[in-house]
C-alpha cells in the first residue's frame, strides 16, 4: 500500500471517529421540536379567501399572525416547507442587540441620532422577546445568561472596548471588560486576547420558542398550510390574489416574512436579500464536569471577527453547540463537520476526542446595507434581512407588522425603509458570498496586525 493511500485511509478513519453512533445531519433543536406537517398540507385544501395571508412561517410571520388573529382577523400562514423547517428552528438561539454595524460606524454614515435610534430599537427588540416569552409562558429555556465576546487580537480588543464604552455612555448598555489573564474564568481557551461580558443578553431553545409560537397561533385561530409555495402576488382592486402551488387565495392584506429562504419567484424581495448558509454542530452528551470546566458560566460565546465562531451549551442536555464558517458554499453541513470540529477543538482543546451527534445548516439573510428592513411594497407588508440576528428583531417586527395592518399602537421603526438597496443584475443568486467572506477574513487579519 503506498503512502497516499494510507493517508486517505487515516483521513477517512479520523473523519469517521468524529461522529457519535447517534449522529444525524439534522438540527439539534428538532429532537424537541420537529417541523410540523399541517392539516392544510394533509388535506390539500386552501381556503378561497382570508383577511391576511402571511408568506413564511418563521418567527416574524407567526408573531404577526398571533397578534392579527387575536384581534379578530382571519389569518392564513403559507410556507413552502414544513412549518418550522426554516431558520427559526435552525438558529443558535443567541438573543442580543446584534448588528454588523457599530454605533460609531452608523454615526459616521447617518448621524448620531440615527445611530442611537438603531441601537435603542435593537434594545427594545431584545426586551420585547424576553417579555413576550414571559407573558405567553413559552417554555423554551429562556435565560439571561450573558454573552462573552472574545477578542481575536489586541487591536480587536481595543475596537470592542471602544464600541461597548460608546454604547454604555450614550445608551446605558452595561458591559464588563475581561482582561487577558481572566479569560479562563469565562472559557477554557487561550485563543482570546481578553474580551468583554455583556450581562443582559440571553439565550433560548429556538425550536421550543418557535413551536410555542405555532401553538399559540393555532389557539388564536390561525390556519397553517405547509408545503405551499407562493409564486406570485397580484393586485385585485383593494385586495390581492396570492397564487400558490396549491391554488389561489384572495387576501385583504399580504405579509412577506421569508427572510433567507425568499424564493426567486418573489422577485422584488429576492433581489434584496442575500442568502448566507450558516453551519452548526452539536456534540455528543458530555460529562457535566467537562462542560463546567470549559464553559463555567454557561453563557453564549462568540468572537470579534466579522465571520464569527460561536459556542453555547445546549439548554436541555449536556452538549456543546458550535457554529462557524458562515457563507461557505455547501448545501450540506456534512462536508464541513470535520473542519468545524477541528476549529472547535482549536478553541476548546479540552474537547479533543469529543464526537458529534448533529450537524446542520440553514439560511440567514444578509442585505446590501447590513440592516434589517421593514416596510411596504406595492401595498404588501414585509419584514426581512436580519443579518444573522432575527430572534429579537423578527419578534419585534412581527408585532409592528400586525399593528400596521390593524392601524393601532406601536408602528414606527427606525428600520422603516424607503430605500431597500439591491445591486444591478442581482436576482437572488448569491454567487459572491464566498468571496465576500474571504474579504472579511482578510479584513479581520489586517485589523489583528494593527
Ligand atoms: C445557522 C443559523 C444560526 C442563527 N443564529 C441566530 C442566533 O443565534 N440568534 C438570532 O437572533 N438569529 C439567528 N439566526 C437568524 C434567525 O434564525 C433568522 O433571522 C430568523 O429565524 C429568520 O426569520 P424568520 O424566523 O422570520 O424566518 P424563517 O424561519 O427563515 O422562515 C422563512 C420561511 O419562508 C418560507 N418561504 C420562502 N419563500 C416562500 C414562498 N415563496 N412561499 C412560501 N413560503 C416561503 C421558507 O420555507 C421559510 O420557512 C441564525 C440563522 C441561521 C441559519
Amino acid at each position: 500500500m503506498n503512502v497516499p493511500a494510507l493517508n486517505r485511509i487515516d483521513g477517512e478513519r479520523a473523519r469517521r471517529d468524529i461522529f457519535a453512533p447517534d449522529f444525524r445531519e439534522e438540527p439539534y433543536w428538532w429532537t424537541a421540536a420537529m417541523p410540523e406537517d399541517t392539516d392544510g398540507a394533509a388535506s390539500g385544501y386552501l381556503p378561497a379567501k382570508a383577511d391576511v395571508v402571511v408568506v413564511g412561517a418563521g418567527i416574524t410571520g407567526i408573531v404577526a399572525a398571533i397578534h392579527l388573529a387575536r384581534s379578530g382577523l382571519d389569518v392564513v400562514v403559507l410556507d413552502s416547507q414544513r412549518i418550522g423547517e426554516g431558520a427559526a428552528r435552525r438558529n443558535a438561539g443567541f438573543i442580543g442587540r446584534t448588528l454588523k454595524r457599530s454605533v460609531g460606524w452608523l454615526t459616521k454614515r447617518s448621524g448620531r441620532e440615527h445611530a442611537l435610534g438603531v441601537y435603542r430599537e435593537l434594545d427594545r427588540a431584545l426586551k420585547g422577546v424576553e417579555s413576550f416569552v414571559r407573558e405567553e409562558q413559552i417554555e423554551c429555556f429562556h435565560r439571561t445568561c450573558g454573552r462573552f465576546i472574545g477578542a481575536n487580537s489586541e487591536a480587536h480588543l481595543r475596537g470592542l472596548v471602544d464600541d461597548l464604552e460608546d454604547m454604555r455612555q450614550a445608551l446605558g448598555f452595561e458591559y464588563q471588560m475581561v482582561q487577558p489573564k481572566d479569560v479562563r474564568s469565562e472559557i477554557a481557551s487561550d485563543r482570546y486576547h481578553g474580551g468583554a461580558v455583556i450581562p443582559d443578553l440571553g439565550s433560548i431553545h429556538p425550536g421550543l420558542y418557535h413551536k410555542g409560537l405555532v401553538d399559540r397561533a393555532k389557539t388564536a385561530g390561525v390556519r397553517f398550510y405547509g408545503r405551499t409555495t407562493v409564486n406570485a402576488i397580484e393586485r385585485q382592486g383593494d385586495k390581492h390574489s396570492v397564487r400558490t402551488s396549491a391554488g389561489d387565495i384572495v387576501a385583504g392584506h399580504v405579509v412577506i416574512t421569508t427572510n433567507g429562504y425568499t424564493s426567486a419567484d418573489l422577485k422584488w424581495y429576492a433581489r434584496r436579500v442575500i442568502p448566507f448558509s450558516g453551519f452548526i454542530l452539536a456534540t455528543e452528551v458530555l460529562p457535566e464536569d467537562l462542560i463546567e470546566r470549559v464553559l463555567p458560566k454557561r453563557r453564549t460565546y462568540l468572537d470579534t471577527k466579522v465571520n464569527i465562531d460561536f459556542i453555547r451549551p445546549a439548554p436541555d442536555s449536556s452538549r456543546i453547540l458550535f457554529g462557524g464558517m458562515t457563507g461557505t458554499k455547501s448545501t450540506s453541513a456534512l462536508p464541513l463537520a470535520a473542519p468545524l470540529h477541528e476549529r472547535l477543538v482549536g478553541i476548546l482543546p479540552d474537547l479533543k476526542g469529543v464526537r458529534l451527534s448533529r450537524a446542520w445548516t440553514g439560511f440567514c439573510a444578509g442585505t446590501f446595507d447590513f440592516m434589517p428592513h421593514i416596510g411596504r411594497e406595492a401595498n404588501v407588508h414585509f419584514a426581512l434581512g436580519y443579518n444573522f440576528a432575527g430572534i429579537p428583531i423578527g419578534t419585534h417586527f412581527g408585532m409592528l407588522l400586525a399593528n400596521r395592518i390593524l392601524e393601532r399602537g406601536d408602528t414606527r421603526s427606525v428600520f422603516d425603509t424607503d430605500r431597500f438597496p439591491t445591486f444591478p443584475f442581482y436576482r437572488g443568486n448569491p454567487w459572491f458570498v464566498p468571496m465576500a467572506m474571504r474579504y472579511f477574513d482578510w479584513h479581520d487579519r489586517r485589523i489583528a496586525r494593527e
